[in-house]
């Protein structure tokens, strides 16, 4: 396209090669398409004059136009300070510098008009501003002046006058060359339904806006491209899987209606009933179906699970259903057994730890077609186990496979890809979800069963330990069980196992009446199971545990979680282990132990819990505390490739960004249509992604 854009920056006015070099190694900065889009990440409204008697202490960075008065130097050695006085019509402030003191001094003039920029401070009863920047007042400063852009640079570029104030310089010099030629790259229904303004006027206006509502805008419109784009990428993808993949018509309702009216337990939440429903369309479309369950803990999902399994069973397939750890697959196993039994279906148990004879008969009940339902871990994706026709696989708390893993499921059905189930109960914010797994259909469980009580959550200090642990007394000798986790971050760190047993050994002391079962990761399989099931038959009281029992275990009766260092988890895994409990009719308890001393984000974290048990909203303030960046999955979505839309603040713009791309692809799939012709351009360029063309556009 435009060669203009691959411009090195060295021939930029103001630039050169020695500049150039730096802003290549500092800030990837190669050509002018690379500057342009050098965005500012903040702006200082030098829109605006204060007077002194209208400051106070909560304001930013503000200006004000007022006379030198007395300059002199205050206290000795490091306490030295030079301190100048500074009036305006109002009142007077002081402006005072503790660094480079004999040069400042000499260049202020006295009794001249100047310019302050700073953070204003209240001492005693006077405002100053430490370090201030500090301008001659002339006329064209006494004009209104525009926002500052405040560009991201470094100290070596500061050392070569490429500060903020200097990079500002350089694109002010640029866009002039290039504004004339920025393509137009969203269509124009788009841009007027969703108030968008063109291209070029938002990069102008992104550096150089003349006042906050310009600002807006500009910045409005270069997310909203940048989240379209990202979203018409994962739902091409999509499309193009749903035309390429046919599925497995499953629509068989015989063996799900019998269960239903005979053995289902309890009455489906119409949260479950939705959910269900929306998966039998999808498996009876003819279309092979991905699809992504959302669902707090305990929202019910292992059931909807089987129910689902159950269709595609009565409709001649085989299923599979496949957990993150041994203890969890082998809990689905030991629940589903029992369903399974009473409506005469065959189901096995696949993992790491299976015996080499056990296993052996399993590939042989699958190849035949004999074994209708497989649980397992990942074991269940080598290329030796082999179904005769599997048809529906499910994938228990998705964050902990990756998309290769679900690759190689599809490959276990040679005729049609099954379809895939993923579940997960890491709520993540709908609109996080919405791109992470943009490729998948979602369905929410967004009500849990009735009855359950509201686990009570509280947050004590080490010190409180006596009065917990007679808590704990009470709950056990009514008949109760309690969790007791200790952080392992990384279950080879020997500080960690220490005191894990350390724990391990005190709670034996302290509660010597009571059996009490220790659980982690260093344990071999065999005896992780044995003490997971002398727990989940209430054999032992209190399981100490680590973070193995995060996901998915399931014991009713476990009424006390009881997390030890809680400052050390992070919300999601919080909130996971909190699941553990309230699993039951009766009321449950989550007491997060930490030491006195708390990080703010700590402190946050463990206020988060108490004041709330709803899994998204803690999802939320998680993402807002974390960033999207750590969040599982964030990598393989191109998330992290965003230059100006960030997703913790952005959402809203992201739903209409995804409505506006769906709209889109629902018109026109094939981009034929003369006005998306720069939306299929826009992509080409993006396919070709060479010299970060992208990121302007
Ligand atoms: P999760 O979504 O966390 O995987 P589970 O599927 O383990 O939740 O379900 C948690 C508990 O709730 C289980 O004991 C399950 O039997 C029970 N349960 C599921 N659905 C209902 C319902 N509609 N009514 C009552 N109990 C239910
Ligand atoms: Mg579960």
């Amino acid at each position: 396209m435009n060669g203009i854009f691959e411009t090195d920056v060295a021939y930029l006015k103001g630039v050169g090669p020695q500049k150039a070099e730096l802003l290549n190694k500092e800030l990837q900065i190669f050509n002018y398409a690379d500057l342009v889009s050098h965005f500012p990440f903040r702006y200082e409204d030098r829109s605006t004059f204060y007077k002194v008697s209208q400051l106070n202490p909560n304001l930013p960075h503000v200006q004000v136009i007022g006379r030198l008065g007395k300059i002199e130097s205050q206290g000795l050695g490091r306490k030295r300070r030079l301190v100048a006085q500074f009036a305006d019509e109002t009142g007077t402030m002081e402006l005072t510098w503790f660094k480079g003191i004999q040069w400042v001094a000499k260049k202020l003039k006295p009794s001249a008009y100047y310019v302050a920029f700073g953070k204003p401070a209240l001492y005693g009863r006077k405002y100053s501003m430490a370090h201030p920047e500090l301008e001659l007042l002339t006329q064209k400063e006494n004009e209104k002046k525009a926002l500052q852009p405040i560009y991201p640079t470094t100290e070596k570029l500061r050392g070569k006058f490429l500060d903020s104030k200097g990079l500002s310089r350089i694109i002010a010099n640029l866009l002039p060359i290039v504004l004339s030629q920025i393509p137009e790259t969203l269509p124009l229904s788009i841009r007027a339904r969703y108030g968008l303004i063109d291209k070029a006027i938002a990069i102008r206006n992104i550096h150089f806006p003349a006042d906050e509502l310009q600002m807006q805008k500009a910045s409005f419109r270069l997310k909203f491209e940048e989240f379209f784009y990202l979203q018409l990428r994962l739902l091409r993808m999509k499309l193009s899987r749903i035309e390429k993949f046919k599925g497995q018509v499953l629509q068989d309702t015989q063996l799900l209606t019998h269960f239903y009216n005979t053995h289902l337990p309890f009455a489906l939440t119409n949260a479950q009933k939705r959910v269900i429903k929306e998966i039998y369309a999808d498996l009876k479309s003819g279309k092979q179906m991905n699809r992504l369950i959302q669902g707090d803990v305990g929202s019910g999902k292992t059931i909807v699970a089987f129910i689902c399994l159950l269709v595609a069973i009565g409709s001649g397939a085989q299923t599979c259903m496949m957990a993150p750890t041994e203890i969890l697959a082998t809990q689905h196993f030991e629940g589903l057994k029992h369903f399974a039994k009473k409506m005469g279906l065959s189901i096995g148990l696949l993992t790491g730890s299976t015996k080499k004879s056990v296993r052996t008969k399993l590939h042989q009940a699958l190849a035949t077609g004999h074994l209708k339902i497989l649980i397992g871990t990942h074991a269940l994706l080598e290329d030796i186990v082999v179904f005769e026709n599997l048809g529906l696989a499910i994938i228990d708390e998705q964050h902990r496979f990756g998309v290769a893993q679900r690759a190689k499921l599809w490959a276990k059905n040679k005729a049609f890809i099954p379809h895939v189930l993923v579940m997960t109960a890491t709520p993540i914010p709908r609109t996080l979800a919405m791109t992470l797994y943009g490729d998948l259909d979602i369905s929410v469980i967004d009500e849990l069963p009735s009855g359950r009580k509201a686990i009570q959550t509280v947050h004590r200090y080490d010190k409180d330990r006596l009065r917990v642990f007679g808590f704990l007394r009470k709950e056990i000798q009514q008949g109760r069980q309690v969790y007791l986790v200790y952080p392992l971050i990384e279950e080879s760190e020997k500080s960690d196992l220490k005191n894990l047993m350390d724990g391990y050994e005190s709670v034996c002391r302290a509660f010597p009446e009571f059996p009490i079962g220790i659980l982690h990761g260093n344990m071999k399989a065999a005896d992780k199971e044995y003490e997971m099931g002398r727990f989940a038959k209430g054999e032992t009281k209190i399981l100490v545990a680590t973070t193995v029992i995060e996901v998915g275990v399931n014991v009713p009766n476990a009424t006390v979680m009881v997390i030890e260092n809680a400052e050390r988890f992070g919300l999601s895994q919080l909130h996971q282990l909190r699941g553990r409990v309230g699993r039951g009719a009766s009321q449950s308890y989550c007491i997060l132990m930490s030491k006195y001393e708390l990080s703010k984000d700590s402190r946050v974290r463990l206020e988060t819990m108490v004041r709330t048990n709803n899994g998204f909203e803690i999802a939320d303030v998680d993402l807002k505390l974390r960033g999207p960046g750590d969040l599982a999955g964030t990598q393989q979505s191109g998330l992290m490739d965003l230059t100006i839309a960030d997703l913790s603040k952005d959402a809203p713009i992201l739903s209409r960004a995804r409505e506006a791309a769906l709209d889109l692809l629902q018109g026109d799939a094939e981009l034929t249509l003369p006005e998306n012709a720069c939306v299929k351009e826009q992509i080409k360029r993006q396919k070709k992604g060479a010299l970060n063309w992208s990121r302007i556009s």
